[in-house]
């Protein structure tokens, strides 16, 4: 990368922290319980790696060839944790078992299963389900009526460490602070179920909106172009299948 783009990328690490610390202020809320996910999809390997030299540690990839490509060209950096943030097709959950440490998009119980089955001796692979609270069609993630029901069942698989929810609210701001309220109210319903698990992880925010999730109560966001800068091929977030991924059974 041009020595320049790789200055740009540390100093947006650092006004990203900044507004995380500022907004956690501002909700009375301690900086440090509030982590930040670097949502590198698209970003070069080469930005990872400067990203990770700047100190941060987790990153967020969406779709898994890409993903897998990543892994591969930064073999060798140690300590770096991966979150897979995407839709999950069931052909997919073989290469996420066996190379993630968290999935934030978990919405439905089959995916679970197979993902248990196949996680195999490695440690417990941290899940969040995905909720989709502003019912958009296009979205992935489950109703808020079903998201109890696949807890039980998550709850049950050993291979599967249930840590919370995640959810992409609309980007209306008009209407996504009722959305993260309305999470915040099902995370607490999850942790009052389960008081005996570790249910630690509320994720939401990204780049426009993270101000909003943290005074919601946010635990983790999610962000992508405030720190790598606008991706070169945009795809939304939301894509519920992207081009190329589908559904094998
Ligand atoms: C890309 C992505 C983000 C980051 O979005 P930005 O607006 O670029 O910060 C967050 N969450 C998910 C699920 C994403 O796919």
């Amino acid at each position: 990368m041009p020595e320049k783009a790789l200055k740009t990328l540390e100093e947006n690490l650092a006004r990203v922290r900044e507004r995380i610390r500022a907004a956690a202020r501002a909700a009375g809320r301690v900086p440090d319980d509030i982590h930040l996910l670097a949502a590198s999809k698209g970003a070069p390997p080469a930005a990872v790696r400067q990203a990770a030299d700047a100190g941060q540690r987790l990153f967020g990839e969406s779709y898994l060839q890409e993903a897998l490509g990543k892994r591969a060209a930064l073999h060798g950096m140690e300590g770096l944790e991966w979150h897979f943030i995407g839709p999950v097709q069931r052909n997919k959950t073989r290469d996420i078992a066996a190379h993630f440490h968290w999935l934030h998009s978990l919405d439905r119980a089959v995916i679970a299963e197979r993902l248990a089955q196949q996680r195999g001796a490695l440690p417990p692979l941290n899940v969040l389900i995905q909720v989709n609270i502003s019912r958009e069609p296009s979205k992935s993630g489950l109703r808020a009526d079903d998201m109890m029901p696949l807890a039980d069942r998550i709850i049950q698989l050993p291979s599967l460490c249930l840590r919370g929810l995640m959810a992409l609210p609309a980007p209306d701001p008009r209407r996504s602070a009722a959305e993260f309220a309305a999470m915040y109210a099902l995370f607490h319903a999850l942790q009052n179920r389960y008081p005996g698990q570790k249910i630690d992880t509320l994720s939401m925010g990204m780049s426009d909106d993270l101000e909003a999730a943290i005074m919601a109560g946010a635990t983790l966001i999610r962000v992508g172009t405030a720190i790598f800068g606008p991706r070169a091929h945009p795809r939304s977030a939301t894509d519920a299948r992207p081009a190329g991924e589908k559904d094998v059974q």
